[in-house]
């Protein structure tokens, strides 16, 4: 199978409708993502539903900031999170215990997390039970729920690519169309996983709603990109303190660290622990 790359968001519209859509493609970005983890087939596509999901509702995002997803799960699989910024950069990991013999992913008595963190401001978190067994039903639910709009997912991982398609009615617009919610859901309903897998945005569109007005904007990329860096695993280990780290490095020579999420190392030597701590080295 030939491996395409068309890392994009795609939003659309419906003409004298109050709804609004998108289309996630995530081919290298999502790839990038299990070539550094030996995740269990059933863990790896949660885990690209969950980014494909991320990616369609950082479409949201009014300012420069980051939208997280996080399932939380009583399994041995406990816990799958997939990171969207304003700018399309994704990330995504998932924990589970190594011992298990098979991956335990039941979205029973799971939640879901989304948390909004604006780089300036308040950072917001919602949390909700996930019922349907699954992502997407668990994010209607949300929408439904906490935020008053109506919102359907549909959400497709392969084993070269994840993608995900969003229909949503606008928040307090007004329509003369009023069965457009009833009918356009319906058609998108229609979709199959290839199809939403592999059609590009606008053949997918027309194929499912060429009886509509569609409107299509500018498609804008999605990338793997990880926010870990030198400086900030130093602000992390700053926290632990200048005796523990002291002690880590007595035992160990060096530090090292390694982001969970891209797999980067990280060495800390006696010089850098001590440069993190300019008060200690006036004497
Ligand atoms: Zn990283």
């Amino acid at each position: 199978m030939s491996e395409i790359s068309r890392d994009t968001l795609q939003r659309f519209s419906f003409d004298n409708t109050d709804l609004r859509g998108e289309i996630a493609h995530l081919d290298d970005s999502w790839r990038e993502v299990i070539r550094r983890h030996q995740y269990p087939q059933i863990v790896r596509r949660s885990l690209g539903e969950l980014m494909a999901a991320t990616a369609l509702l950082s479409s949201n995002l009014k300012f420069a900031g980051r939208l997280t997803l996080q399932v939380r799960l009583p399994g041995n699989v406990s816990l799958l999170q997939a990171e969207t910024s304003d700018q399309g950069q994704l990330r995504a990991i998932a924990r589970y215990d190594h011992d298990s013999s098979e991956a335990d992913l039941s979205f029973d008595d799971g939640h879901l997390v989304i948390t909004i963190e604006p780089e300036q401001g308040q950072k917001y978190q919602g949390i909700t039970a996930i019922s349907g067994g699954n992502i997407a039903a668990a994010l209607e639910e949300y929408f439904t729920q906490s935020e008053q709009l109506a919102t359907r997912f549909w959400l497709a991982c392969g084993d070269n690519s994840a993608a995900g398609l969003m229909v949503q009615k606008m928040p307090a617009a007004a329509s003369d169309d009023e069965d457009a919610w009833d009918r356009i859901s319906h058609l998108a309903s229609t979709v199959k996983d290839e199809e939403l897998l592999q059609l590009p945005a606008e053949e997918l569109l027309h194929r499912l709603f060429h009886e509509e007005q569609t409107r299509v904007y500018p498609a804008s990329a999605l990338s793997f990109f990880c926010t870990c860096s030198k400086d900030r695993t130093a602000t992390a280990l700053h926290q632990l303190g200048y005796d523990e780290l002291q002690s880590m490095l007595h035992e160990l020579g060096q530090i090292d660290i390694t982001c969970e999420f891209c797999q980067q190392h990280y060495v800390f030597d006696e010089q850098d622990i001590n440069d993190l701590f300019p008060e200690r080295n006036l004497h």
